[in-house]
C-alpha cells in the first residue's frame, strides 16, 4: 500500500513554511486505516508488550486501535490539567517557552513493558518526554511505533537506542 498517496500536505501550517502532514484524509478511509494499523503490528508483534502509550490528540488515534488488536492496555499521555488522577509531569521545550505532558501516576506499575505510539515522528521532543513520564513511572520503554517518520529532522538521535518503527518516510 502506497499510504503517501492518503496522507495530505498542508503548506503553511500551523506556520509560514511548515508542510503540514494531515493523517485525517487517511483515517477517513476505513479500509487504508486498517490496513495501516495493521500493518504497524505485523512490525511490532515480536515484541512482549503489556501497554501502549500514546500523546494527545493524534497518538490515540494510532496508539488505542494498535492496542485493543494487540490485546494490549492503552495509556493516555497529555497536556496539564487534563487528566483527572494523581499525575508525574514532564516539559518540554516548544518554539517559545516550554509546555508539560502527565501521565496517571498508577498507569504503569514497575517493570510493565510498554510501546509508544504516535502518528509522526519530527524532532523527537514528545517522545523523549513521553519516555521520561514512563520511566518515572518504572515502565520498560520496549519501542515506538509511527505512521510518519520526518527522517530530515532525525528525531531518533533523541530516543537513545529504543526500537523505532514508522510506516512511512518523508
Ligand atoms: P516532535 O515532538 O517529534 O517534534 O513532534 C511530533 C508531534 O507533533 C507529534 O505528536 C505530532 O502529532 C505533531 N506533529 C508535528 N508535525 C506534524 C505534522 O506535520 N503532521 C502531523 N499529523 N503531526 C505533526
Amino acid at each position: 500500500m502506497n499510504y503517501k498517496e492518503y496522507i495530505r500536505v498542508i503548506p503553511d501550517f500551523p506556520q509560514p513554511g511548515i508542510r503540514f502532514k494531515d493523517i485525517t484524509t487517511l483515517t477517513n478511509n476505513g479500509a487504508v486505516y486498517a490496513a495501516a494499523i495493521n500493518e504497524i503490528k505485523q512490525a511490532v508483534q515480536n515484541k512482549q508488550i503489556d501497554l501502549i502509550a500514546g500523546p494527545e490528540a493524534r497518538g490515540f488515534i494510532i496508539g488505542a486501535p494498535l492496542a485493543v488488536s494487540m490485546g494490549a492496555g492503552f495509556v493516555p499521555i497529555r497536556k496539564s490539567g487534563k487528566l483527572p488522577g494523581e499525575v508525574v509531569e514532564a516539559s518540554y521545550d516548544l518554539e517559545y517557552g516550554k509546555d508539560k505532558l502527565t501521565i496517571h501516576k498508577d498507569a504503569i506499575k514497575p517493570g510493565q513493558k510498554v510501546l509508544i505510539a504516535d502518528d509522526l515522528l519530527a524532532t523527537g521532543g514528545t517522545i523523549a518526554t513521553t519516555i521520561n513520564l514512563i520511566e518515572q513511572l518504572g515502565g520498560e520503554v520496549v519501542g515506538a511505533a509511527f505512521l510518519i517518520e520526518l527522517g530530515y529532522l532525525d528525531g531518533r538521535s533523541k530516543l537513545g537506542n529504543i526500537d523505532i518503527f514508522s510506516l512511512v518516510t518523508y
